[in-house]
């Protein structure tokens, strides 16, 4: 989305912006049950933007109920699917005329800055949205070829109650990706966003209801992880959630699920992802600016960043260099001056884990080449420089633990074995790139790559066209694409005798 508002023009509408902080429950805003609320803090200034509607069970157990009825009732699950794709395409475009609160709100809650918000965020909801309801009456179900004397129907179901947990970084898109697909295969659907991001979610709840999406049928549910989370992961009526966040709690999630009604749990968690380049890569500088965007792009946090830059010895100092001018123009500024490319990081306790990987690098031997500090561009908010660590070995921690911030970590290597294992040196398995001119060696080693999506000559390719999610402890069924469908139904097969 193109957008030529001023700096002045996004601050003017931020201060005029009205917050709304109540959970959306069976088609109504209402508060918690409890009465409890919490504060939501901008990072940017630390301004307290609202008090949002503190869930937990007494909320997590009326909103499963009133989507329990309405998926029952068939108001949605059972309309034709023609029907269900022309209310969530007026869902995007409702998305799409409230664009830039909904890009405000982002920006706000979470510290992206705005270009990012208006552009990718709320650009890529609109894809997600709008891709999977064109396609919901364009799936066809199956005939298996089996003997003449009998019909074999292979049919996909909703699956019932969908709940979603999802994270912070990409608060609207991370959603999208989960009720895009669960609403067009007419679930009802339950979203818990992250206690450091509810804005958005919050409102697109009315927007789905002005669309035409039945009470019951989207329900946005604020609280924290070990409250509403943990309701919705223990709860005996939720046949399907969906996880996007941390391996830690996607592992939480699946024991919860086991020890309830084994709900199917779909996580789209950690990454600690290489971005491999050899001295052969078709254009060193555009690699070096790829290498510093694919770290420090949303403030480094990002599932897939290429937190593993692995350099072949030969050229390392000349790239290194090259990466380090690149980091220089990431320099955090004010989330809301559309010339800014880095903004601020989510909440203290983040920048302070940041941080704290930055002591941690140091002490154990990696060389700091640049960045490492807390910076003020707005007063009182939580701003880290563009990091990079030089001479970081595979064992480090800095190497294995997903930091989440803006840290590069770069090794050399020799060879492409070295190179390979190295990047396969991983517990997670989100994503991978490699740079070469060299096209049997770029399909050498895409294929030896142990991760979900490989990137050939360039960074953080993708598209709604294509599935996305991890291999190893990065998760386990994908999003987007047709292939997302497969976590919102049930697959049955009917046998009729002839
Ligand atoms: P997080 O795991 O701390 O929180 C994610 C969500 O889970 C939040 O809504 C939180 O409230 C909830 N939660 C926390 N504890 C819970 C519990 N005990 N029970 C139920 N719910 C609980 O992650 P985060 O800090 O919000 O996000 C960062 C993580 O997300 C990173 O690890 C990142 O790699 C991952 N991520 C992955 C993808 C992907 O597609 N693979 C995309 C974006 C982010």
């Amino acid at each position: 989305m193109t957008n030529t508002s001023t700096f002045e023009t996004w601050q003017a509408r931020a201060e005029a912006l009205r917050f709304e902080g109540r959970a959306f429950i069976n088609g109504h805003y209402t508060q918690a049950s409890s009465g409890e609320t919490f504060a939501c803090v901008s990072p940017i200034d630390q301004k307290v933007l609202v008090e949002i509607a503190a869930c937990d069970v007494e909320d997590v157990n009326i909103a499963v109920t009133a989507a329990r009825e309405s998926f029952e009732s068939g108001v949605w699950s059972q309309i034709a699917p023609y029907k269900r794709k022309a209310i969530l395409l007026k869902f995007a475009d409702l998305i799409e005329l409230n664009a830039e609160e909904l890009a405000l709100l982002e920006t706000l809650d979470m510290g992206k800055p705005i270009g990012e918000s208006i552009n990718v965020d709320v650009g890529s909801t609109l894809r997600a949205l709008r891709w999977t309801a064109e396609a919901i009456d364009k799936v066809y179900d199956e005939v298996a070829p089996t003997s003449p004397s009998q019909l074999g129907l292979v049919t996909r179901e909703a699956v019932g109650v969908v709940a979603a947990i999802v994270p912070w970084n990409f608060p609207m898109i991370m959603a999208s990706w989960k009720f895009a697909p669960a609403l067009a295969m007419g679930n009802s659907f339950i979203l818990k966003p992250s206690e450091k991001s509810p804005l958005t979610a919050i409102r697109m709840a009315s927007l789905a209801k002005e669309a035409g999406i039945p009470d019951g049928v989207f329900n946005v549910l604020p609280g924290f992880g070990n409250t509403a989370g943990k309701a919705l992961g223990e709860h005996m009526d939720i046949d399907t959630l969906a996880f996007t966040g941390s391996t830690a709690v996607a592992k939480q999630l699946m024991v919860m699920a086991g020890q309830s009604n084994m709900k199917r749990v779909w996580s789209e968690a950690g990454g600690k992802s290489p971005n491999v380049v050899f001295a052969d890569a078709p254009d060193l500088e555009a690699a070096a600016a790829a290498a510093a965007g694919a770290i420090f792009y949303n403030q480094g946090e990002v599932c897939t960043a290429g937190s593993r830059l692995l350099v072949e010895a030969s050229i390392a100092e000349a790239f290194i260099e090259k990466v380090r001018a690149h980091a220089k123009q990431w320099q955090p500024g004010h989330p809301l001056d559309p010339a800014t490319k880095m903004g601020a990081i989510v909440d203290q306790v983040q920048m302070e884990r940041v941080l704290a990987y930055v002591e941690k690098g140091t002490a154990q031997g990696a060389k700091l080449s640049t960045g490492g500090q807390q910076v003020a561009p707005v007063a009182s908010g939580f701003y880290v420089e563009p990091t990079v660590f030089e001479e970081v070995s595979g064992e480090m921690t800095i190497a294995q633990e997903e930091i989440f911030g803006p840290v590069l970590s770069v090794t050399t290597f020799e060879t492409e074995a070295e190179a390979l294992s190295l990047a396969n040196d991983s517990v997670y398995g989100l994503a991978a790139a490699v740079w070469t001119s060299n096209l049997s060696r770029a399909h050498r080693f895409a294929r030896g790559l142990r991760a979900g999506s490989v990137w050939v000559n360039q960074y953080d390719g993708g598209d709604m066209t294509a599935p996305f999610g991890g291999f190893k402890q990065s998760g386990n069924g994908r999003d987007k694409s047709l292939h997302a469908f497969d976590k919102y139904c049930e697959l049955k097969a009917t046998w009729i005798k002839l």
